[in-house]
């Protein structure tokens, strides 16, 4: 008999069970995890060095980097953000540093660090972990309502509040579906698009800073209109890198989290809009290569106007049919504008997607209308709570997802410990 169970050893299972053993003193807690191991994830998170947030400390900021749970964090936000993970891991002698781009890692630059920390706080309180535990049904219990019974194997345990925080399992899914939740259908988010293009084939590697637009996909030309109401916001800009499949980088995986949906109902095959160059609209464009035009003797291969990798440059020459040995004298006006277009408007084909760097979030999850998000508490069970990636959140890449599962075990602790408070109250 518990007072607590945590299901899930990992980010968000320890972040809670944490914090309801600092908040509350001869509470009996475990953490039930199914592997070998705890903390999985986080070993192997940000490349092995755990990015564990972001430097954003605005709620409203942090709350655009989530495609699903956008208005639902808001609040919890404003409870616990960024700010205080750094705090909770400072008051623990972990130092997180900020990189260029605004993510946040342990200093040691190692997510071993994280883990420690966690396995050291979790054994000081005195909260049990057990491994090998997978657990396999929840139910009420029969003779007491008020309890939960957690079955493992051919066991079960009893306990007053029960954390399910699973990440996205399939399995825990649908135990929860059967008692009653809705589970948002489940589907990838944060991949690489695939595209064979002569444009981009033979430049991997290479990166620029790039504005990649989702186009209404004609293959349902039927639905055409509804298809080019969606995809109106699949719109992004950042760094854009070429690789051996197709394009990655922060500004296509931003479109595959924010299109997750979409694309997948597309099956993923669409078009996407490049713009190279996203200083530039096409006429403006147009204008300087008019003026280039007058002045330089050069090959137009030779002479590359606008920032841009040198490699790339040739190839969209190459693709606005301009010979490698053409000056900007011999160019015609036509050719011009058709280097324009490829380099602000490119239209590339989608066929299918890949993961990137092995990093993958699911987007689906135990609907959010049936949370109480200023406690993580199940609207329609008593005493659960969900904390995590097995609530339907997921964000774009940058240590945001571990935000949500740090804001969600922080609040979810903060409800059952009030809840255990008041309850002992009323006994
Ligand atoms: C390779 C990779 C790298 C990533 N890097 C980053 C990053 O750097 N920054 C970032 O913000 N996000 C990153 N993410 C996303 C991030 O790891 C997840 O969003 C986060 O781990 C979710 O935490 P969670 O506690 O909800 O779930 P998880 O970390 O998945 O933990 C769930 C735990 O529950 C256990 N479990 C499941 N079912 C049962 C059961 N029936 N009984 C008992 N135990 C069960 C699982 O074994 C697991 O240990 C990365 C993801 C991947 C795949």
């Amino acid at each position: 008999m518990y007072d607590v169970l945590v299901i899930g050893g990992g980010a968000a299972g320890f972040y809670a069970a944490i914090h309801i053993a600092e908040n509350r003193d001869n509470t009996k807690i475990a953490i039930l995890e199914r592997g070998k191991e705890v903390l999985t994830k986080v070993k192997v998170s940000g490349g092995g060095r755990c990015n564990v947030t972001h430097a954003e400390f605005n709620p409203s900021e942090l709350s655009k980097n989530y495609p699903r749970g956008e208005k639902e964090l808001l609040g919890p936000f404003h409870t616990y953000a960024s700010g205080d993970t750094v705090g909770f891991f400072e008051d623990r002698g972990v130092t997180l540093k900020i990189e260029e781009d605004g993510r946040m890692f342990p200093v040691t630059d190692s997510s071993q660090t994280i883990i420690d920390c966690f396995l050291t706080e979790a054994a000081r309180l005195g909260i049990e972990v057990k491994t090998l535990c997978a657990v396999s049904g929840i139910e009420l219990s029969e003779e007491n309502k008020n309890l939960w019974k957690v079955k493992v194997g051919d066991n079960a345990f009893l306990t007053k509040k029960l954390l399910l925080a699973t990440g996205s399992n399939p399995k825990m899914w649908s135990y929860v579906q059967a008692l009653g939740h809705t589970i948002v259908r489940p589907v990838p988010s944060l991949f690489t698009f695939d595209i064979k293009d002569e444009r981009i084939s033979k430049i991997p590697g290479v990166a620029t800073h790039a504005e990649v637009q989702v186009l209404p996909n004609r293959i349902n030309s039927n639905k055409k209109s509804k298809i080019k109401q969606d995809v109106s916001g699949l719109i992004s800009d950042g760094p854009l890198l070429i690789t051996h499949w197709g394009m990655s980088g922060p500004a296509i995986l931003k479109l595959s989290a924010w299109g997750a949906r979409l694309l997948e109902q597309n099956n993923y095959q669409f078009k996407v809009q490049v713009n190279w160059v996203p200083d530039y609209h096409k006429n403006g464009l147009l204008e300087l290569f008019l003026k280039v035009k007058e002045v330089e003797k050069k090959t137009v291969l030779r002479t590359k106007v606008v920032d841009l990798p040198k490699r790339l440059w040739a190839n969209l020459v190459k693709a606005a049919h301009i010979k490698d040995d053409m000056t900007w004298p011999e160019v015609s006006k036509q050719q011009l504008i058709a280097l324009a277009d490829q380099l602000t408007a490119g239209i590339f084909q989608v066929n299918g997607k890949s993961t990137f760097k092995e990093e993958f979030v699911t987007a689906g999850g135990v609907d959010l209308k049936e949370i109480n998000f200023k406690t993580y508490q199940s609207k329609l069970l008593p005493n659960l709570y969900f904390a995590g990636e097995i609530i339907n959140v997921d964000a774009i890449t940058g240590g945001f997802n571990f935000q949500n599962a740090w804001t969600g075990g922080y609040i979810a602790a903060k409800g059952v410990v009030e809840d255990l408070n008041t309850n002992v109250e009323l006994e």
